[in-house]
């Protein structure tokens, strides 16, 4: 047992993997990277072609991300944000504002953590006058108990129904509740992603911010997944003109890099946990790594990089790029540097997504399928010969697989 494959197949319980099905097919062990490809153990190179589970923004091993890192790492890897505060989280804060138009950043890890945090801010905001969530059939916010409450895919979140808090369920806004008593309704932004890149209808985001103006409830934007460009604006509230009252930031946050994640709040909401500390309207949540030195200089690099490369501008022609290349397929979506191609109505058992990206990893790009939807969201740097060649061995393996 001495091959790293061997050692995984012992050791390791992969996410999201059916773990009978990993222990016979040989893992891909990912050894180095640089801009949208990355090497295996074996030297085979393979493209990025979901920024590793969208992540990446820049590409991997970019100079300006990892230096940045190194730089941090000579002075300090973490020290506690409990209590203590530090350069680089400062930085970010600052600009994260800047950017987003919400005064306050509170940090956490993970797109999860982000949710949770937003979840828990709102409820505590009411202080019990208001404790009703609301959210979308379909939804995703993460695999933590307050995620999954909010979270609406049945494959994922049925299981775990008796540990969730009730949540009322809305496809459409039509569908939405008199309202008096909400106190916050969670939305991806313009696209939901792992329902399997389904976009709202446009104007959606901006009746929902209206109807949240009339009824007194709180917006939640998860830009988990579209925040840092992916949509084509900065963030996907910027499509229509809409600030939530929070937003829960992840995944490109480092420019993939590192985890790290942001809640950001309004002065409304932030002033309502101030008081004597008696009155105990401090926000009692907090990680061990809250506010992580590394993490955050990664993230003030990422955002160096939208700027000196004029990372939005550039992305502009590779999204029509990304748009011609899906016009070779029958049924797809776009939104942004976001593709989704459609297999077809496939029950979830042929696993016909599953094995549509196992033979696109042999023609060397890697991606994951959202059930029968293959999902093609490359690092921004990716070339239009490597944006090819993605296409190339997706249009081959559909017909190898698919026929
Ligand atoms: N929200 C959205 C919209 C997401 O797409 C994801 C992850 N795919 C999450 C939250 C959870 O993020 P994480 O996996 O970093 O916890």
């Amino acid at each position: 047992m001495d091959s790293l494959a061997d050692r995984d197949r012992h050791y390791i319980w992969h996410p999201f993997t059916q773990m009978k099905d990993w222990m016979v097919v040989e893992p891909v062990i990912i050894e180095s990277g640089n801009g949208a490809v990355l090497r295996d153990i074996d030297g085979k190179e393979y493209i990025d072609a979901n920024s590793s589970i969208w992540t990446n923004l820049h590409g991997h091993r970019h100079p300006r991300i990892t230096q940045a890192i190194k730089e941090q790492l000579d002075r300090i890897a973490h020290s506690s944000f409990l209590g203590l505060s530090n350069v680089p989280a400062i930085e970010l804060a600052e600009k994260l504002v800047a950017l987003t138009g919400l005064p306050r950043v509170f940090y956490s890890d993970d797109g999860s953590t982000a949710m949770e945090v937003a979840i828990k801010m709102a409820l505590q905001f009411w202080r019990g006058k208001r404790t009703k969530f609301v959210a979308f059939t379909d939804a995703y916010h993460g695999d933590t108990m307050g995620a999954v409450s909010i979270g609406g895919i049945k494959l994922f979140h049925e299981t775990f129904q008796p540990l969730t808090f009730p949540v009322t369920r809305v496809s459409r806004l039509e569908d939405l509740p008199a309202g008096e008593d909400v106190a916050a309704v969670c939305i991806e932004p313009v696209i939901q992603g792992a329902a399997g890149m389904r976009l709202w209808p446009v104007g959606m985001l901006r009746e929902l911010r209206a109807w949240c103006d009339r009824s007194g409830a709180l917006l939640i934007a998860d830009e988990v997944m579209t925040g840092f460009g992916r949509t084509g604006k900065m963030f996907a509230c910027e499509h229509e003109g809409v600030r939530p009252d929070l937003m829960a930031l992840a995944k490109g946050l480092t420019g993939g890099y590192l985890p790290l994640a942001a809640t950001l709040a309004t002065e409304e909401i932030f002033s309502a946990f101030l008081g004597e500390y008696a009155e105990f309207k401090t926000f009692f949540h907090g990680h061990s790594y809250t506010g992580n030195q590394l993490g955050c200089a990664a993230a003030l690099a990422n955002l160096r990089v939208f700027e000196e490369e004029r990372t939005l501008e550039n992305l502009k022609p590779k999204i029509q790029d990304l748009k011609s290349h899906l016009s070779e397929f029958p049924v797809t979506r776009q939104c942004g540097f976001i593709g989704a191609v459609e297999l077809g109505a496939y029950r979830l058992e042929e696993q016909m997504g599953i094995k549509v990206c196992r033979a696109m990893a042999e023609r060397g790009v890697l991606t994951r399928p959202i059930g029968n939807v293959i999902v093609i969201m490359p690092p921004y740097c990716i070339t239009g010969e490597q944006l090819t060649q993605i296409f190339r061995a997706l249009a081959e393996s559909i017909e190898t697989v698919v026929g």
